[in-house]
């Protein structure tokens, strides 16, 4: 073999991939990072459009025009962000805004810090741009929620670039308004940049979601139209951030994809325009599993937070052999340990299944793996 980069070291590939490799395929899937919900019709049928009327070449590198204008108006509307489409790009998911930010922003040397337990991906695009990375606990007690005293205690001259993610990918911690606000003063006063994942902010219960660049220009805000509206295989996201950092992130997407996809560029105009209530329909789907998965599990003696958002919880689960032995009993769930230090004793579950699905693998798992 040819001595690969030594970048590519640092990268494993995804342990929850490889779960799913490994165990039956009858198992009931509560491991999956994506919605079980289908496109919905008029986004399919927008792309469909498109490909009939040859909406199917090259789009204009940061995406095409009225959709980022549309993009535009849905920051002003949703997220207080006042921006304009210049300072938009529409990436191949919110993953690639996640890579250009770090490839953009860091070098070695650079401390970047990371809630702990976070979304895998960070971890590797910060190994990838040689980042040093620096823990921030998210621990229960705090319900998993990043608070703004934990941030400053680990800000040093070298501080470069802090990760958000609320809701939270794995515990569906919602961050305070008080905290996001706190760190992006924070971001302005100790000069660092925020990388705001907000792909599940529609996912969120009785809460209301904050955007850090709300109160910082030192932030670069990423979201996508995998989750909220369930078009993960179309890859398609978007960022926005300030003039000057918007033009190093583009230097980096022109360079490595040229554009998004223009057929999937459709889809999410139409998503971004069309009507809203099926996404609607998902949230409240998505708070009766939610209340269903949370009750079983602390019926069971597992102390589970009422995780705010995202279709994620984090039970407190401390037996070492838990996961293989819901895999052997026909569920697949995820250690928490893949997400971080704090993940240990913990286990990652996804309620992106149905409703009776979720039943059939609590039941599951309380006959043969609490009481087995
Ligand atoms: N951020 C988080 C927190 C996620 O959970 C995911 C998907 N699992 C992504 C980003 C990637 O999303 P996309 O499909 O838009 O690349």
């Amino acid at each position: 073999m040819i001595q690969p980069a030594s970048r590519t070291k640092l990268i494993e590939l995804s342990l929850i991939r490889k779960m799913f490799e490994v165990t039956n395929p009858d198992a009931i899937n509560l491991g999956i990072g994506e919605p079980d919900f289908d496109v919905p019709q008029n986004i399919k049928d927008a792309m469909k459009r498109s490909i009939d009327e040859n909406f199917t070449h090259y789009s204009s590198n940061k995406g095409y025009i009225e959709l980022r204008e549309e993009i535009v108006k849905k920051f002003k509307k949703d997220n207080g962000i006042n921006t304009d489409p210049e300072n938009v790009i529409v990436t191949v998911g919110a993953s690639e805004a996640l890579y250009i930010s770090a490839q953009a922003f860091m070098e070695p040397g650079d401390e970047i810090l990371l809630p702990d337990p976070s979304f895998l991906l960070y971890e590797s695009v910060i190994n990838l741009a040689g980042g040093r990375i620096v823990p921030v606990d998210c621990t229960m007690e705090n319900e998993f929620k990043l608070k703004a005293e934990d941030v400053l205690e680990k800000i040093t001259p070298k501080t470069k670039a802090i990760f958000l993610n609320s809701p939270s990918n794995p515990t569906g911690a919602v961050m305070e308004k008080e905290d996001i606000k706190a760190i992006a003063d924070l971001s302005m006063d100790h000069n660092f940049l925020i990388i705001s994942d907000e792909i599940y902010e529609k996912i969120i219960y009785d809460k209301k979601h904050y955007s850090p660049a709300r109160y910082s220009d030192n932030v670069i805000t990423i979201n996508g139209f995998s989750k909220t509206y369930a078009m993960t295989g179309l890859r398609i996201g978007y960022l926005t951030a300030n003039e000057e950092h918007t033009e190093e992130l583009f230097k980096v997407h022109q360079n490595s994809i040229a554009c998004s996809n223009s057929t999937a560029q459709k889809g999410a105009y139409e998503a971004l325009t069309g009507p809203q209530d099926e996404v609607q329909k998902m949230v409240k789907e998505f708070k009766r599993r939610r209340d269903l998965i949370v009750s079983r599990l602390n019926g069971m003696g597992y102390e589970t937070v009422n995780a705010e958002g995202a279709f994620y919880v984090f039970p407190k689960i401390e037996d070492k052999d838990f996961v293989q032995k819901a895999a052997e009993a026909g569920v697949i769930t995820v250690p928490g340990s893949a997400f971080g230090l704090n993940g240990e004793n913990h286990i990652r579950m996804s309620y992106a299944n149905s409703y009776e699905n979720i039943e059939k693998a609590m039941d599951i798992l309380e006959e043969r793996v609490v009481n087995g």
